[in-house]
């Protein structure tokens, strides 16, 4: 079994869109998973790493659902002590609603995002899971997971 495989057996998805740990350390509610040896690493981190991408030196790893055990890389993002965005105008810019981006006429999906959800597709989830946490149509992640649609992107 691979890491991730392991890592995802861990992960439970809730219908508020959340991925949560399965047994989140009862003091902080942060998930962890030992990647290699003994050294374990908070789950959310890793799954912003993995997912997302790497976090720079010692930065934070914040979540816009206030959800310590929640690994759902959407869910996710640096805290950079820096910028203009507040925190709750992050929150708001992330959790605005998005009903079937990508049909005709639209292309709001990111490129990272693409990358996203072919991992995931990889992982073994249901194009039914991924097409609510990205609000695409279920047929699009086929689209997607398939290449018939952003075959252009690597
Ligand atoms: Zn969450």
């Amino acid at each position: 079994m691979s890491v991730t495989e392991r890592f995802w057996k861990h992960v439970v998805i809730s219908y508020d869109g959340c991925w949560n740990w399965d047994h989140p350390n009862p003091w902080n509610g942060y998930g962890y998973f030992c990647v290699a040896g003994r050294k374990k690493k908070r789950s959310h981190r890793l799954a912003y790493e993995w997912y997302v991408e790497a976090i720079p030196n010692g930065q934070e790893i914040c979540h816009t659902c206030d959800n310590p055990g929640c690994v759902n890389p959407l869910h996710l993002f640096p805290d950079t002590h820096q910028g203009n965005m507040s925190d709750s105008q992050m929150k708001g810019r992330m959790n605005f609603k998005r009903s079937y981006r990508g049909m005709a006429g639209t292309s709001p999906i990111t490129p990272k995002e693409v990358r996203e959800i072919r991992s995931l597709c990889a992982l073994g989830l249901s194009y039914r899971t991924i097409s609510s946490q990205f609000k695409i149509h279920q047929s699009m992640v086929g689209y997607i997971h398939l290449r018939k649609r952003w075959a252009h992107i690597k």
